[in-house]
This record gives C-alpha cells, sequence and structure tokens, in this order.
C-alpha cells in the first residue's frame, strides 16, 4: 500500500527522522545516507489520526533500500513491523511524533493582482509629475 501524496511529509522531515533514528535503518540497525532509506507505512496500521489525516508515528518505518523491498516482498509480517515501531526508545518516539506535529506555516500570497497594482501606480506617477 502507498501512502497518500499529500500524507508523504516533507524531505526536511523525513529528514529529521532519519536523524532522530540515528541514521539507521530500522530491521537491519545499519547506518545509511538518507537517500539510500525510505520511509515505509505499515499497511493496516492506524495510518492517520482520522479527523486530522495526518501520519503518525506508529505507522512509519525508516528502512534501507533492501529491508524496505524484504517488507513488499511479505518477508516482513505487519506483526513484526508493528513490534520495530514498539521496540524504539521513548525518547525517538516523543522527537518523531514532534516531527511529524510539526507544520511550518504556509506562505499565502497577498491577494491582488500585481500588474494591475503597477499600471494603478504608473497612472498615479502620470497624474503627479505628467510624465
Ligand atoms: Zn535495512
Ligand atoms: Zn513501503
Amino acid at each position: 500500500m502507498t501512502l497518500p501524496s499529500h500524507l508523504i511529509p516533507s524531505w526536511i522531515k523525513r529528514r529529521k527522522i532519519w536523524i532522530a533514528l540515528e541514521c539507521r535503518c530500522e530491521i537491519c540497525g545499519e547506518e545509511f545516507h538518507q537517500d539510500h532509506t525510505l520511509l515505509h507505512y505499515i499497511p493496516g496500521s492506524d495510518v492517520f489520526s482520522q479527523k486530522e489525516e495526518k501520519l503518525v508515528e506508529e505507522s512509519i518505518l525508516m528502512l534501507c533500500l533492501a529491508c524496505h523491498r524484504e517488507i513488499h516482498a511479505r518477508k516482513i509480517s505487519v506483526v513484526e513491523q508493528l513490534k520495530i515501531v514498539n521496540s524504539r526508545s521513548p525518547d525517538i518516539r516523543e522527537q518523531i511524533r514532534r516531527i511529524l506535529s510539526y507544520h511550518p506555516k504556509a506562505y499565502t500570497p497577498p491577494d491582488i493582482d500585481i500588474e494591475q497594482q503597477y499600471e494603478e501606480a504608473k497612472q498615479v506617477t502620470q497624474l503627479i509629475f505628467g510624465v
């Protein structure tokens, strides 16, 4: 099962999660560069809180590409996957939760038509200075 694209955490968030997990794959425990890891979503787990539709700490695993392939080849059961989540230290769990719940303020462009504003300003200038 793939995560709906709007729920995939940003690169920055994924990076923070990767750092929180000490840059290690949660299955094999090996250290990996972030480019060689994937955020796996545990199928059937309570992916997001129903009302807010957001990803929760309990439903994700940071994995290396090889372990991720293994998971999707059904070599690691969902029960095993949830056991890995539960074996995280309380500190790491808290860190991941905080990362996932952090929402930077989105930039909202001002509700004006720049071109029109420019034209208006030009007219005003012409009135004042007669250019
Ligand atoms: Zn691995
Ligand atoms: Zn996956």
